[in-house]
């Protein structure tokens, strides 16, 4: 019998896309641990602005918030191209429209994706001694991506830790937020210097728009993921 390997609960490993949702949730990983790195994945994604507004996001944490930057470790973008080959899907295929496909689910959806994300964030926690894992899937206001339920990612916790012997906390602090509350989570966070960076700085958009900046961030204002993060921060506005 091999002994359980235990991992360090004050140390993170943040999935960091440079999205809203994963910004928000590395001003929560820096808010709560003592240290943390993070991970992005280059998966042949339609728009690679992302990979570029990650590292904007980052340094403008740093710039922003010194007592984060004493916190900030390692960043790592891990190739992952030969996922996009496995696989269709809008995401990674500019030439298909976004529409609901015949399973129901957009078509943007890639499947396993969040699955193979956190298999790979386990590794790395398991040799950098990072026992918490934070991505930013949520189950509410999505489109029912079922990688990013809360059931599946309780599951997979298990089963790294099955597999791994050890005893990682996979963390999803947006998992049952709606974007409202996502943008007031930030808000919590990081006060206006946060939401700033969040608005200028985060890519959400599908499209890879961001030509004009609107009061909700950059973006073409129509994708399904614009128009989430667009009727969110309206009615987070509304309420304050
Ligand atoms: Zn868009």
């Amino acid at each position: 019998m091999s002994n359980v390997k235990r991992l360090s609960k004050s140390r993170a490993l943040v999935l960091f896309s440079g999205g809203q949702d994963s910004t928000t949730c590395l001003a929560y990983a820096l808010d709560r641990f003592y240290y943390v790195e993070t991970i992005g994945f280059d998966y042949g994604q339609r728009n690679a602005i992302e990979l570029t507004c990650r590292l904007k996001v980052l340094n403008e944490l740093k710039q922003n918030f010194p007592n984060w930057a004493t916190k900030l470790g390692q960043d790592r973008v891990l190739d992952l191209s030969t996922f996009s080959s496995l696989s269709s899907s809008a995401l990674t295929d500019k030439t298909q429209d976004i529409t609901v496909g015949e399973t129901g689910l957009p078509t943007t959806f890639v499947p396993g994706r969040n699955l193979f994300f956190f298999h790979y964030a386990a590794v790395i926690g398991y040799n950098r001694d990072l026992g918490v894992l934070v991505g930013g899937m949520c189950e509410t206001d999505y489109a029912g991506y079922p990688d990013c339920r809360q059931k599946t990612i309780q599951h997979l916790n298990r089963t790294l830790n099955l597999g791994m012997e050890t005893d990682f906390e996979i963390l999803t602090p947006l998992m049952l937020s709606s974007k409202a509350q996502s943008w007031q989570l930030a808000y919590e966070l990081g006060d206006e210097p946060l939401i700033d960076i969040i608005r200028q700085y985060s890519h959400t958009c599908y499209q890879g728009v961001r030509d004009e900046l609107h009061d909700w961030g950059y973006g073409c204002g129509a994708c399904p993921a614009c128009d989430l993060r667009r009727k969110g921060y309206q009615i987070w506005q509304d309420a304050n």
